[in-house]
């Protein structure tokens, strides 16, 4: 595996490759690196002829400082698991890197509905620090095809509206969400959590599944208050636990029989912030 610290060296040995290969597979992530993530190192090697993955805890996505300076980093970790899964190249640039001066942090991006709903609406600025980053790294990576987690299911929406914007044609590739063996959703924060605490906060996945499982007759608002005290009851605080169209994240309020659904949830355990969803198939 080939270590890159600044763009300019990322691409002119990109560049070079894309002489020879047709396939260039990217997956960027902030590090902290779980199963979650080697799944999609995976799936880019199953499906390019080189994977690039970058790590950089990107400072303009957080909207708390806290979160931000607790974000666990395993770099030594990370660059070994990523050379075990067969990672061809990593970029991890430093922040002066991405962000060499104020105007690198101004851009605004015409995000629309997206940014006005769950995480857009309890994470300000969160979806336009997203862009930011990923639009830089994209700019660097210039791949063939982008492999991201249904974990974050409005960052998909978002980076594939980014793309549009861009005027780029790079597949997007969802990959689906890995979980520990008590359907805890795989996440670099579980990190913080104590081993009680992620036997606690399996209860999410619980209340999902139990959601699903029961939508059908009942209207979604009751099965809602059901589950809101189930997540209470097992030390969550709940942002959000929404129904919404998959197509369009459109907020709904019963099951409706037309189309994917999709019930998504914030939720505090602590200080932690976990998010979680499931989708619903016709
Ligand atoms: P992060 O490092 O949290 O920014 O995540 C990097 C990428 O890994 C994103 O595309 C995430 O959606 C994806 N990811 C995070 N957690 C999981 C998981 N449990 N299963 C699959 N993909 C994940």
């Amino acid at each position: 595996m080939i270590l890159f610290k600044h763009s300019k060296d990322l691409e002119n040995y990109l560049d070079k490759q894309r002489q020879t290969l047709t396939s260039i597979g990217f997956v960027p992530t902030m590090g902290a690196l779980h199963s979650g993530h080697l799944s999609l190192i995976n799936k880019c090697k199953s499906l390019s002829q080189l994977t690039v993955c970058s790590i950089f805890v990107n400072p303009t996505q957080f909207n708390n400082q806290d979160d931000f300076e607790k974000y666990p980093k395993t770099m030594d970790e990370d660059v070994l698991l990523l050379e075990e899964n067969g990672c061809d190249v990593l970029f991890m640039p430093d922040e002066i890197e991405i962000y060499p001066n104020a105007a690198s942090r101004e851009k605004h991006y015409d995000l629309g509905y997206l940014e006005t709903i769950l995480e857009g609406k309890f994470r300000p600025g969160h979806f336009q620090g997203v862009c930011l980053v990923v639009e830089k790294l994209l700019k660097a990576v210039n791949p063939d095809r982008l492999f991201i987690g249904q974990k974050d299911f409005q960052q998909c929406m978002v980076i594939r509206r980014l793309i549009e914007l861009m005027h780029e044609k790079i597949e997007v590739v969802i990959c689906p969400i890995l979980r520990e063996e008590n359907g805890l959703a795989m996440s670099s924060r579980n990190r913080r959590l104590s081993a009680s605490q992620k036997e606690s906060a399996a209860e999410l996945h619980r209340q999902l599944v139990w959601i699903r499982d029961q939508l059908t007759p009942y209207h979604f608002q009751n099965l809602k208050k059901e589950a809101m005290g189930r997540l209470k009851e097992a030390g969550f605080k709940v942002e959000y636990l929404e129904l919404a169209k998959s197509g369009s994240l459109d907020l709904i309020n019963e099951f409706e029989n037309d189309g994917n659904l999709i019930i998504l949830v914030a939720a505090f355990m602590g200080d932690v912030r976990l998010i979680d969803n499931l989708l619903i198939s016709e």
